[in-house]
């Protein structure tokens, strides 16, 4: 994965499994940017703008932004000079529609995209989400976006694995754990 152009890369796994942590630690460790489209969303929504005012509602219900949006937003960050050595995703891909674009539009497919995927157990996720504050974190909407992530984003788990880029990780234990488990991977990859 980490070819001549630099690291092409997405941490996967369901709402609470731990990406944007481990997704904000391996930006450090590599050098290339973090780049989380739900914090995009929500910096959007704090400076109410139009993508903001559109995507609001939405995230309130722990629903999806719609492919274009999502596949518009992202396209336009990769190729911002900071990305020339590549990238972590986080939070994207979420749906078909958009890993399919992805590799229309942006041109990556598995020969240089890696996915890395948290397995952590749906009883942990619910007990981890509950102990994070955010708007969108409490527990009806939390059991919808989890609905929405067996729905809508766990069919891309099938999608990378034919094409030999996903990379599952154990996601249970310290932060420091996991973190020494996703850099062996991406090592070894
Ligand atoms: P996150 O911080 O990744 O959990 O994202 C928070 C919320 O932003 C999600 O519940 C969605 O409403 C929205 N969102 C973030 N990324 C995406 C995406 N790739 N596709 C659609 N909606 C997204």
């Amino acid at each position: 994965m980490s070819t001549p152009n630099g690291f092409h890369l997405a941490l996967f796994g369901p709402p609470g499994a731990g990406k944007g942590t481990q997704a904000q630690r391996l930006s450090g460790e590599l050098g290339v940017p973090h780049i989380s489209t739900g914090e995009i969303l929500r910096a959007e929504v704090a400076q109410g703008t139009d993508l903001g005012r559109r995507a609001k509602d939405v995230m309130d219900r722990g629903e999806l932004v719609t492919d274009d949006l999502m596949l518009d937003l992202v396209h336009s960050r990769l190729h911002h000079q900071e990305c020339r050595r590549g990238f972590i995703l986080d939070g994207f891909p979420r749906s078909l529609g958009q890993a399919v674009g992805f590799e229309t539009l942006c041109g990556y497919d598995a020969s240089s995209f890696k996915v890395l995927s948290l397995e952590v157990p749906q009883e942990e996720l619910v007990q981890r989400l509950k102990d994070r504050k955010r708007g969108d974190d409490r527990e009806d909407v939390i059991r919808q976006r989890l609905a929405v992530y067996h729905e809508q984003t766990e069919p891309l788990r099938d999608f990378y694995r034919q094409r030999k880029a996903l990379l599952e990780i154990d996601g249970v234990g310290s932060m420091e754990d996991v973190f020494r488990r996703l850099l062996a991977r991406v090592g070894s990859a």
